[in-house]
């Protein structure tokens, strides 16, 4: 086989045989390393938006709105904890971590080391909490970069401040209450054993104290306001005991905007940080705007034929008239695949039904091109902007109805979006 020349197309290319990557007509080794007849800055200046039509855009105004809404919701002196894990819930951590501290959150929480470390690498000094245990091997890359866990196990906290104690440092933690979502968490009524537990270690420093509810955004208070006693109770026994609990916090946005009673000294500013309200009991009641949308250009318009399929197995057949136009987006994307066939879009305006199963970088929308109906004719052509998510005109197509129709919660639907797509912050 080798020796015949042109057969391995994947480097065992000879003399004999055309190279079939052959792109350059002067130096033909170009793809092996040879200079390509392009300078760096040329390629450069392709910006992100010309190397892909599907982006994301996020105002940060609204993340400002939305921060000084929560902020208003607190009494004065409480604090504000902006919750910008998973990518600031698929915003962009960095950039809205800057608005929500320039608009009034004291610090912030992620759920993970990286997630905390890309915060200090930006250059945020303010205080960072991540809202669970790190693995105990990740104990000294959290205080090389003053990251404060979660603590709930003396398992890692005597690991935690013993780590500290050889270096000469102290080990701030928040130790996390579990008053009944049995999720993370020392039981309530066990806070001051564990204390005393690992209340030798010196250089253990409890900055804070934590819980957080199962039921805050429910219609039925019974389950939180449990809770809530329990809470109450563990701070009572650990003060009752000498000891001090730090910065006690108990809230997320649900609690922020409808259980003022749990705010205690400061409160963690999540999904309602990007706009989304808690339940839907909190619509209408507090000023909140969404921030993120989507939005693709058309790559291909074209006359189907009644009774073509379309997509995937074919499951949409075209009721002629219409225009098929397709999308460089899909579920690889975020554009979750049960939605093919369900899916709306605007184009200039106008709400046009996604159709045919939604493919794993593209998908296809239909015109309608009967006249007669009250709206005008649409004339669809590649490189027309189309909202996926997000307002254009009196249209909007909202993430807390793609929710509602995947069967989930907004959280889900947001970060989904976050994959692949350049996110543009305006
Ligand atoms: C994610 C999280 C929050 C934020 O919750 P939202 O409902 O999005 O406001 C607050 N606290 C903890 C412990 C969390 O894990």
């Amino acid at each position: 086989m080798e020796k015949d020349g042109f057969i391995n197309m994947f480097g065992g290319r000879t003399d004999a045989a055309p190279d079939p990557y052959r792109c350059n007509r002067v130096a033909r080794d170009a793809y092996e390393g040879d200079p390509v007849p392009f300078s760096e800055e040329e390629l450069a200046q392709i910006d992100e938006r010309s190397r892909r039509w599907a982006w994301i855009e996020v105002e940060q105004s609204a993340i400002a709105h939305n921060t000084r809404a929560a902020k208003a919701k607190l009494r004065p002196g409480c604090r504000l904890m902006a919750v910008v894990k998973a990518d600031a819930y698929g915003h962009g951590a960095i950039p809205c971590a800057r608005t929500a501290l320039a608009s009034g959150a004291d610090s912030l929480a992620v759920a993970t080391v990286d997630e905390a470390l890309e915060l200090r690498r930006a250059g945020f000094t303010c205080p960072l909490v991540i809202l669970a245990e790190p693995p105990v091997a990740s104990i000294p890359l959290l205080l090389a970069n003053r990251i404060q866990p979660a603590v709930y196990t003396p398992e890692f906290a005597l690991a935690y401040g013993e780590c500290a104690d050889a270096h000469n440092m102290m080990a701030p933690f928040h130790l996390a209450v579990n008053t009944g979502m049995n999720r993370i968490g020392v039981r309530y009524d066990q806070v001051v054993e564990f204390r005393r537990q690992i209340g030798f270690h010196r250089a253990l420093d409890q900055v804070g104290t934590f819980t957080h509810f199962a039921t805050a955004d429910c219609p039925d208070h019974f389950d939180f306001d449990m809770q809530l006693r329990r809470f109450t109770q563990a701070i009572n026994s650990l003060r009752a005991a000498g000891e001090n609990p730090g910065v006690v916090h108990a809230g997320n946005s649900a609690v922020i905007f409808r259980y003022p009673q749990a705010h205690f000294d400061m409160a963690r500013l999540g999904i309602s940080l990007y706009g989304f309200h808690a339940c839907d009991e909190l619509r209408g009641t507090a000023d909140l705007r969404p921030a993120m949308s989507v939005k693709a250009r058309i790559t291909s318009v074209k006359d189907v034929p009644l009774g073509d399929g379309v997509s995937y197995g074919l499951h949409y057949r075209s009721p002629g008239l219409v225009k098929i136009c397709t999308l460089p987006l899909g579920y690889a994307d975020g554009f979750n695949r049960l939605l093919s066939g369900k899916a709306k879009v605007i184009l200039n305006g106008q709400y046009c039904q996604q159709v045919g199963n939604i493919c794993m970088d593209q998908c296809m929308f239909e015109v309608n091109m009967r006249r007669g109906s009250k709206w005008p004719v649409l004339d669809p052509r590649e490189g027309d902007v189309v909202t996926i998510i997000g307002r254009d005109g009196d249209a909007e197509l909202t993430i807390t109805d793609m929710a509602r129709d995947l069967g989930t919660i907004e959280h889900e639907v947001a970060i989904g979006f976050s994959h692949r797509m350049p996110r543009i912050q305006k």
